[in-house]
């Protein structure tokens, strides 16, 4: 049978790794052929004479590209050392990361400046979940100011590039100032999740726990299907006991559909917490980073990096490949990405 067709040609071929597709519960040896930058064939056994390119990769794990669903990507000069983005095309793709979704760095003031100037010119796939607050953390004051939380701005917005945004994002909001009448507690909550109904999609969520605000009514009551706590495993957040078991509501708001992301960040990933919680069955359903340039250098370093420490701490490999490839996929709607699927971007 002749093998020079078109249709039984590759660009390259991946020759002898171990695949790890979680998508398509795929977990060993295999070859992979790519032809137009797509996923041809995921097979036993590929012939290299039909592949223009082929390299030996079987001294390594063969994985679809990461998607890391919280990062700061949108770059702008900070004058008080608060976050400034990263650069995805230096600091992700070196890390397996192809797919990124900036977490609210961008409210509805700047996104079209963030769309043309680093989006539109990115070689990473960059998706947003924008800021509930108009002027995102660029203008930090907007966090802090219930008045310039716009639900029906940002989700016509969110609407008008959906292929773009992916969520709506609420942070930071009055975590430690008394509550006054202008500055009630669930505002940047309660708007991010009106924004969210109204153009269909989930909210990322950032949040302070006080006595006015429990963490408990937030992932119980407040959150929808769908909706994701970042940071899950950062030190205010009442997941275990004192002895270190894994309080039932929180299986409880899985139940309910609420997403627990990892979201390391500079100070948001607690070994105290992380470690009992996986022991006690209590494992995020997505592994992010909350890289930006404050946090490039350590703790947070690259994907990879927070990847291992799941590793270290007892999840097995194939489930830290597969929360960080299909479930953030899931996440923000794209199951097309994260998975070595034939026809899939490779
Ligand atoms: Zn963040």
């Amino acid at each position: 049978m002749a093998i020079n067709s078109e249709e039984e040609s590759y660009d390259l071929l991946l020759k002898g790794g171990h695949v790890i597709d979680p998508a398509n519960q795929i977990d060993g040896k295999m070859d992979v052929a790519i032809k137009d930058k797509k996923i041809k064939q995921v097979a036993k056994e590929i012939s290299s004479e039909k592949a223009t390119k082929v390299v030996n990769v079987s001294d390594y794990y063969v994985v679809p590209g990461l998607i890391d669903i919280h990062t700061h990507v949108y770059r702008f000069q900070s004058s008080n050392g608060y976050i400034e983005g990263m650069v995805p095309d230096a600091h992700l793709i070196s890390s397996g990361v192809t797919t990124t979704v900036d977490a609210g760095t961008a409210g509805w003031r700047h996104f079209i400046d963030f769309k043309e100037n680093f989006i539109d010119t990115s070689r990473t796939r960059i998706l947003v979940y924008i800021n509930i607050a108009s002027g995102g953390m660029v203008l930090q004051s907007t966090e802090q100011d219930p008045k310039e939380l716009h639900p029906k701005i940002t989700a016509g917005i969110a609407e008008s590039y959906s292929d773009i945004i992916v969520g709506i994002k609420a942070a930071h909001y009055w975590v430690n100032q008394p509550w006054d009448s202008e500055h009630p507690p669930w505002a940047s909550i309660d708007k991010a999740l009106e924004a969210g109904d109204l153009c269909n999609k989930p909210i990322m969520v950032d949040f302070w726990p006080r006595p006015e605000r429990p963490y408990t009514e937030l992932i119980l009551k407040k959150l929808r299907s769908g909706d994701i706590h970042t940071h899950v495993f950062g030190r205010p957040f009442p997941i275990v006991d004192k002895s270190g078991k894994v309080y039932d509501y929180m299986f409880e708001a899985k139940e309910r559909g609420v997403i627990f992301d990892l979201g390391h960040g500079a100070g948001s990933f607690w070994f105290r917490n992380a470690i009992p919680a996986i022991k006690g069955g209590f494992v995020p359903d997505s592994i992010s980073t909350d890289l930006h340039m404050g946090n490039i250098n350590g703790p947070v370093v690259n994907m990879i990096n927070v990847m291992s420490k799941c590793l270290s701490i007892g999840m097995p490999l194939y489930e830290v490949i597969m929360r960080s490839t299909v479930t953030p996929a899931k996440e923000i709607g794209r199951s097309d990405l994260g998975t070595l699927s034939v026809g899939s971007e490779a």
